[in-house]
């Protein structure tokens, strides 16, 4: 974990260079594109000149949400893609690679929670989904595209993962035990092959709001092994983020209605936590294309109650989420999951 402009940076952490004071737009592939952050990260990066990558699972959504937020036809491309099944995330990287554009960001946006399932769903590959469609589809994406980002010319590449607050125990929302702290143990379903009856990287019983948490988890985790094995050798700027309680997002439309309801609410008026999806996708557009965020390793935040300075700063992560060794073995048996090793 390093720090941002602003803390004291431990060795290792890298500050921006020279020419990365310049937010030159480029393009950038955004999975998940089709609402919520991801949709509204899609605006504020056009608004900057960028070219977006729409990937998502449904592109005729995506071509109405984008016309719904008035973005221009020729500051997008859609591309389809299942995040959940592995043959749909190569199928994506060939379709990207026939557009011929380069690849100067990458944003791991798309994800799925669904707490009340009583059994788990499986993908295609017979991995539990949320896993599947948070990390190993992610996981397997950024290993297929980062030769192109190493490839652009780009001042400042970046690689940029949303990560939660509810997957990391250094912070309050973290140690809420409702079902369960996120916690990969020692990854036992993993090495298993994470196939039925295993439905949880830790080879426990089957909770499905702590599998949404693992799957975070494992993409902050990520973060830091990428920051780790490639920061230095390659220029590419690997972040995470917490971009606050977005809490009316299409996210929790598996949560009951009463939830769906009262949350946006507790989190306006009690925690101060919400923020809107436009702001959310403003923090992630600014992730992407920012000189001040030119700072590998870091997770940002905004604060879980939102500081009154409006300004980001660079979060600590749990030892879960920050362990080198917990991330290469995590690293390791992704590699294997998604049949890369
Ligand atoms: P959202 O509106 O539900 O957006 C999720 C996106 O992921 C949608 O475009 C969805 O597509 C897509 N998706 C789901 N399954 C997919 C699959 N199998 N293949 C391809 N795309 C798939 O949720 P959000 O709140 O904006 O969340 C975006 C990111 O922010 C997530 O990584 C989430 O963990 C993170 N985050 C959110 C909050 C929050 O408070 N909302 C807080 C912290 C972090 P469809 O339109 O087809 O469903």
């Amino acid at each position: 974990m390093v720090s941002a402009p602003g803390d004291a940076a431990p060795s290792g952490a890298s500050s921006p260079s020279s020419q990365a004071r310049v937010s030159t737009p480029g393009t950038v592939l955004i999975t998940g594109a089709s609402s919520g952050v991801g949709l509204f990260a899609t605006k504020a990066l056009v608004d900057r000149g960028w070219h977006v990558v729409m990937a998502c699972r449904d592109t005729e959504k995506a071509r109405r949400a984008q016309a719904a937020l008035a973005i221009r036809d020729d500051a997008v491309t859609h591309l389809r893609v299942d995040l959940g099944d592995l043959d749909s995330v190569r199928a994506l990287v060939d379709a990207f690679h026939a557009t011929g554009r380069p690849l100067d960001a990458l944003v791991v946006n798309a994800a799925v929670y669904k707490p009340r399932l009583k059994q788990p769903e499986r993908s295609p590959q017979g991995y539990e989904l949320s896993m599947a469609t948070n990390h190993l589809g992610h996981f397997l994406l950024i290993q297929l595209l980062l030769d192109d980002l190493k490839r652009s010319s780009h001042p400042s590449r970046r690689l940029v993962l949303l990560g939660t607050v509810t997957a990391n125990s250094k912070e309050l929302g973290g140690k809420i035990p409702i079902p369960a702290p996120a916690d990969l143990g020692d990854l036992s379903g993993f090495s298993a092959g994470f196939k039925a009856p295993i439905t949880m990287a830790d080879g426990k019983p089957f909770k499905p709001g702590k599998a949404y948490k693992d799957s975070k988890l494992c993409n902050m985790i990520t973060t830091q092994e990428l920051h780790r094995r490639l920061h230095e050798s390659t220029g590419i700027v690997f972040t995470s983020l917490y971009p606050g309680c977005v809490a009316d997002t299409p996210l929790f439309r598996s949560t009951p209605r009463a939830f769906q309801l009262i949350f946006p609410w507790f989190q306006k008026n009690i925690t101060g936590g919400y923020v809107s999806q436009a702001l959310a996708g403003e923090r992630v557009a600014e992730v992407v294309a920012d000189p001040a965020f030119a700072v590998s390793g870091v997770h940002w935040s905004w604060g879980n109650r939102q500081r009154k300075d409006g300004r980001q700063f660079s979060q600590e992560l749990s030892d879960k989420a920050s362990n080198p060794v917990t991330a290469q073995k995590v690293w390791d048996l992704s590699m294997k999951l998604v049949g890369l090793a």
